[in-house]
C-alpha cells in the first residue's frame, strides 16, 4: 500500500469516526429517549383500556318545577334508566323559573354533556341556549313539552296529547251521560299554560267531544269564556284556577249550578274543587260536578276515591323516561330512533320527530289496577 494510499484510508476512517460521533449525539438522545417516553408509554395503553369508562355520556335533564309530583317522578326514573345504561346525569329542577332553567341548561353545556332532556318552562324561550348546544354537538331532546321556535331540537318524547284531551271530553261525556240524558247541563272550562303547547292539544282534543255539545245547547258554558285565550292558566297555577273558579261561582252561580268543569291537571283541579266546596258543593244535596283532571297525582287519587274529583288522566312517566332514554342511546349510537310520529309536532320552524305514548283514563272503578297494580303509586301513599 502506497503512503498516499494509506493515508486517504486514515483520512476516510476518521471521517467516518467522526459521521459516527456525530450521530451518537442522537444515538443518546434516542437511548434516553425511551426513558423519557416511558411512562407515558406504559400509561398510554391503560388510559386507552379506560377511556371507555372515563368516556361516560352525560345527559343533562332540565325539569320545569317540582312542585307537582308528577316532575319528580320523571327525573327519578330518567337518572335511574340512564344510569342503568351506563350514562352520567346531572338533574335539575328549574322552579318554574324560565331564567334559571337557562342557566341551568348553560351550565350543563359547559360541564361538557353531551345530550339534554329538557321539559321546558316556555317552550319557546331556548332558542339561544340551544344554539349553544347545538353549536357543541349536543343532542337534544324535548321531553313531555314541545320545544318551540328553534331548529336544535332532534327528538321528542311525550304523550298522545290530543288523545290526552279527547279522554278530559270523553270523560265529561260519560259523567253527565250526555249521549243520552237530555240537558241542559252547565259547564266552566279551565285550560293549562299558554306557553306549553300540550295545553293547546289538551284543549283542542277536549273540546273535540264537547263542542258539538256547546254547540246543540246540552251544554251551556255560563261564564261564555271559551278559547285558550280565556281559559288558560298561567303556568298551571292552582291558585290562580281557584281563584278564577271563585270569580265564576260568584258571577254565574249565584242561581244556577255548575255540572262540570274541564281541568287539564290535577293541581288545577284541586284548587277548583276548594272553590267549589267553600260554596257547599259536595254537601248535602249540592252534588260535586264532574271535575276532571290530569297526571294521577296522590292528593287528586285521593280526591277520586273520596268521591269530589272524578276523573283523572294517567300517563306512566316510567314508561316515558325509559323512551327518552331508548331514543338518546340509539341516536348515539347511530342506530334507528324509535318514532312513531312524525307529522304532529311542528314547532314552528320545522316536524319534530316524536314518539307518542298511550294515556289512560283513571276514576273510581280502575284506580287500583292502573295504578296501584303497576306499582305507580302505593296502597300506602293514599292512605
Ligand atoms: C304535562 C302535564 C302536566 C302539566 C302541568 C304538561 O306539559 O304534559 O302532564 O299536567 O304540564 O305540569
Amino acid at each position: 500500500m502506497s503512503k498516499k494510499l494509506f493515508y486517504n484510508l486514515l483520512a476516510v476512517l476518521m471521517l467516518a469516526s467522526l459521521v459516527l460521533a456525530a450521530c451518537g449525539t442522537p444515538a443518546a438522545v434516542a437511548t434516553e429517549a425511551p426513558a423519557v417516553d416511558a411512562p407515558a408509554m406504559t400509561e398510554a395503553p391503560v388510559a386507552a383500556t379506560e377511556a371507555p369508562v372515563m368516556e361516560a355520556k352525560m345527559v343533562g335533564i332540565s325539569m320545569p318545577t317540582k312542585t307537582s309530583t308528577r316532575w319528580i317522578s320523571d327525573g327519578e326514573s330518567m337518572v335511574k334508566v340512564f344510569e342503568d345504561l351506563g350514562y352520567e346525569t346531572d338533574l335539575q329542577f328549574a322552579d318554574d323559573d324560565i331564567p334559571n332553567q337557562l342557566a341551568q341548561i348553560e351550565n350543563m353545556i359547559t360541564k361538557g354533556a353531551d345530550v339534554l332532556v329538557i321539559a321546558s318552562i316556555d317552550g319557546t324561550t331556548l332558542s339561544d341556549v340551544l344554539q349553544q348546544a347545538h353549536d357543541a354537538g349536543i343532542l337534544v331532546i324535548a321531553y313531555d313539552r314541545l320545544i318551540s321556535k328553534t331548529a336544535n331540537v332532534d327528538y321528542y318524547a311525550t304523550f298522545d296529547n290530543f288523545g290526552v284531551g279527547v279522554i278530559m271530553g270523553t270523560q265529561i261525556e260519560t259523567g253527565l251521560d250526555l249521549k243520552n240524558a237530555a240537558g241542559p247541563f252547565n259547564i266552566e272550562l279551565f285550560g293549562g299554560s299558554p306557553d306549553d303547547t300540550n295545553a293547546f292539544y289538551f284543549y283542542d282534543g277536549a273540546m273535540s267531544v264537547l263542542q258539538p255539545y256547546i254547540d246543540s245547547g246540552k251544554l251551556i258554558v255560563q261564564s261564555g269564556q271559551t278559547g285558550m285565550d280565556k281559559v288558560g292558566t298561567l303556568r298551571w297555577d292552582g291558585i290562580e284556577a281557584q281563584k278564577r273558579m271563585d270569580n265564576l261561582l260568584a258571577k254565574y252561580y249565584a242561581d244556577k249550578t255548575v255540572d262540570a268543569v274541564l281541568s287539564p291537571y290535577d293541581g288545577l283541579s284541586i284548587g277548583i274543587l276548594s272553590a267549589l266546596k267553600a260554596q257547599g258543593y259536595g254537601t248535602g244535596d249540592q252534588k260535586m260536578p264532574v271535575v276532571t283532571g290530569q297526571d294521577a297525582e296522590v292528593a287528586s287519587v285521593k280526591s277520586i276515591i273520596a268521591g269530589e274529583q272524578s276523573y283523572t288522566v294517567f300517563k306512566d312517566t316510567r314508561e316515558l323516561a325509559k323512551q327518552t332514554a331508548a331514543m338518546v342511546d340509539a341516536a348515539l349510537k347511530g342506530t334507528e330512533v324509535p318514532i312513531n310520529d312524525t307529522k304532529t309536532y311542528d314547532n314552528g320552524v320545522k316536524i319534530v320527530p316524536s314518539y307518542l305514548l298511550i294515556p289512560f283514563s283513571v276514576d273510581i272503578t280502575n284506580y287500583e289496577e292502573l295504578l296501584i297494580g303497576s306499582g305507580y303509586i302505593t296502597a300506602d301513599q293514599l292512605k
